[in-house]
């Protein structure tokens, strides 16, 4: 048996999108770029992608642009703010960033650029306060989450937007909604946001794709040059079968977007209650409430050490992560709950566990009796190594 919990590190392709990847590949297979009849149904194919994203985003289709991933997405976003705006302005960004928005701001930072991050609370929520004091009219870009990686904590990016467009009227508003598009509505609109990254992964197309979504009138230069596809912006020949695999994905999300949200919720609960009765001591790291995403949740399990829980939960077919997928193999604790002010025995026991719509209930029981079942195994073996070095 297979359990996959990790859904916020990669899910499965699903089969409509795996079937419209294989068609453009084997099939449909013509460069957009290209003036005959093969190349003409590419365009039109691309075309109609954009226009589907456009649709479910409610936004122009001119503004959609398609990418290699969410990294490159949010990269596009800083590293190309910075180069317009110059050293003088400033660049803010919450604290609990993924590493493809934290990196270049590092990166922004060691280059001589004013960055800061936005604090947030025990919850994992940013803190607006804070935004309000820090944000100015020599902002040039304040870069928010949606949903956290690792907590599924859900910004509130209303308020962000309502402060950021009243202290900081130049400053872009940009949105890394890479783990919420798809599973929660975006509302670009009401949150007024000028950018927004994506990714095809976190959704059930392949790896390899992902969405920048600019307005209409914010000036970001292209990074990369050459043949002017994506209307001159993002040149490269378009990666056409995880473009219209990536397209089947949403669909599919969109169509059903509130009963899988439920059923993840669902899961999520069932594995929380169930895991609260077993093991008492076990504490979620994040908001309890409707801020906590339904398909991301971190819980701690004091006195075992994440990666120990980690292949314990492997052992009986249990797949989970440690933190974000990009951080796993770093052996320092988590940039997230550090930030979050969680002591170290909290941090040091973290899990995640992320839910696609193909989980099921019965899993989040079977993972928590699997999890009881650890951490009763390793607290007997360490009773038992205690009893013995007292002889
Ligand atoms: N942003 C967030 C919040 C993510 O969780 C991830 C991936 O885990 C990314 C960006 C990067 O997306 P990609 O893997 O498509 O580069």
């Amino acid at each position: 048996m297979e359990i996959y919990f990790d859904n916020s590190a990669t899910t499965c392709v699903s089969a409509k999108a795996a079937d419209a990847a294989l068609r453009a590949m084997r099939e449909d297979f013509g460069n957009p770029s290209s003036v005959h009849g093969k190349g003409a149904a590419a365009f039109h194919a691309l075309n109609e992608a954009r226009s589907t994203f456009a649709k479910y985003l409610n936004v122009a289709s001119q503004e959609i642009y398609f990418t290699s991933c969410g990294t490159e997405s949010n990269n596009i976003v800083l590293q190309g703010v910075a180069k317009a705006r110059g050293k003088g302005a400033k660049i803010l960004v919450s604290a609990i960033e993924h590493p493809s928005v934290y990196e270049p701001t590092r990166y922004l930072l060691s280059s001589g650029y004013d960055v800061s991050y936005i604090p947030v609370n025990q919850e994992g929520i940013i803190q607006l306060d804070a935004l309000e004091k820090m944000a100015d009219h020599d902002t040039a870009l304040v870069s928010i989450m949606h949903v956290n990686n690792e907590t599924g904590a859900i910004q509130p990016l209303r308020s962000a937007g309502d402060i950021i467009k009243s202290v900081a009227p130049q400053a872009i508003f940009h949105i890394d909604a890479v783990q919420s598009f798809g599973r929660l509505p975006l509302d670009f609109a009401g949150w007024k946001a000028d950018a927004a990254s994506m990714s095809g992964h976190k959704i059930h197309a392949p790896k390899g794709v992902g969405l920048l979504w600019l307005k209409k009138g914010v000036n970001i230069p292209a990074l990369i040059l050459g043949g002017g596809q994506e209307y001159g912006f993002r040149s490269g020949t378009e990666n056409m079968s995880s473009i219209l695999a990536f397209t089947a994905a949403v669909e599919e999300c969109y169509s059903d977007m509130d009963s899988n949200y439920a059923a993840m919720q669902k899961v999520k609960d069932t594995l929380w209650e169930n895991l609260q009765r077993l093991i008492p001591s076990c504490t979620i790291n994040g908001p309890l409430d409707d801020r906590a995403a339904a398909h991301i949740v971190n819980i701690s399990f004091p006195g075992i050490r994440s990666e120990v829980m980690l292949h314990s939960l492997e052992a009986k077919g249990i797949f989970v992560s440690a933190g974000s997928a990009c951080t796993a193999k770093s052996s320092k604790g988590s940039r997230i709950l550090t930030a979050m002010g969680l002591d170290d025995a909290r941090i040091d026991s973290a899990l995640r566990f992320s839910f696609s719509r193909y989980n099921t209930v019965e899993e989040a029981v079977y993972v928590a009796s699997a999890a009881a079942d650890v951490v009763n195994e390793i607290s007997g073996f360490m009773n038992f190594t205690k009893r013995k070095q007292r002889r």
